[in-house]
């Protein structure tokens, strides 16, 4: 891609309304329990391997020269971040400003209805019930950056966003992609510096990871 396209330009959307709701029910912290955030990602990132599978069998060459689906947590404590990577199915752009700049489901409202009603108690449950599970991550950052590549395409793609009011979208070189799938990029807030911390991460995935299907590797990145 050359330097001069307007490709190349960030380019700048709005959260549907329904996003801008629950993005701001989710950082005025509805749920005491902020831990559920990596057990989501986890999950988005399992079923990407596993959706990557399904399409492997029709399309063996998806899976180039690495079949074997994996998640890798790496913790940045002095940056203050956590990043969740997988070799899934990774995301086009447009999949990407469908899938995380809008409510697909038509169950948002119930949710938030129910999320109002009940301000803790089933706060977690229902993050995942009604799929709104990305989002839980701006519970703990700032600023999230999403770098994908789907499996079998030339170009990779940076979603970033404050999860305020939008987020942006463009291009990135592909070596400064994952080969295949996703890799989230959590900047922490002050008070959630303790999620780069191995045993933070560690005592989470044990609770609520176990069942995962796709190993989970974590990592420090080298200070
Ligand atoms: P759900 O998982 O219930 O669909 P989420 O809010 O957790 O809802 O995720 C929204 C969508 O974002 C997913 O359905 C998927 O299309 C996309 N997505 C999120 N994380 C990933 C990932 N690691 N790889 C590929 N797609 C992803
Ligand atoms: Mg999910």
């Amino acid at each position: 891609m050359t330097a001069t396209t307007a490709e190349n330009i960030a380019e700048s959307h709005v959260f549907e309304a329904d996003v801008a709701r629950l993005l701001h029910m989710m950082v005025h912290s509805v749920y005491s329990d902020k831990d559920v955030f990596l057990r989501e990602l986890i999950s988005n990132a399992a079923d990407a391997c596993e959706k990557l599978r399904y399409e492997a069998i029709a399309h063996p060459g998806l899976l180039g020269n690495d079949p074997d689906s994996r998640i890798l947590l790496t913790l940045d404590v002095d940056g203050g971040k956590l990043i969740v990577e997988d070799n899934g199915i990774g995301m086009s752009r447009d999949e990407m400003i469908e899938a995380l700049g809008t409510i697909a489901r038509s169950g948002t409202r119930a949710f938030m209805e129910r999320i109002e009603a009940n301000k803790q108690g089933e706060g977690a449950q229902l993050i995942g019930q009604f799929g709104v599970g990305f989002y839980s991550c701006f519970m703990v950052a700032d600023r999230v950056d999403v770098v994908s590549r789907r499996a079998g395409a030339e170009d990779a793609w940076l979603w970033s966003s404050d999860g305020k009011g939008g987020y942006s979208v463009a291009p990135v070189d592909v070596s400064e992609a994952p080969a295949r799938g996703t890799r989230i990029t959590l900047h922490l807030m002050e008070d959630a510096k303790s999620y780069a911390s191995r045993w933070t991460v560690e005592r989470i995935v044990k609770e609520q990871s176990g069942h995962v299907p796709v190993p989970i590797k974590i990592a420090e990145k080298p200070g």
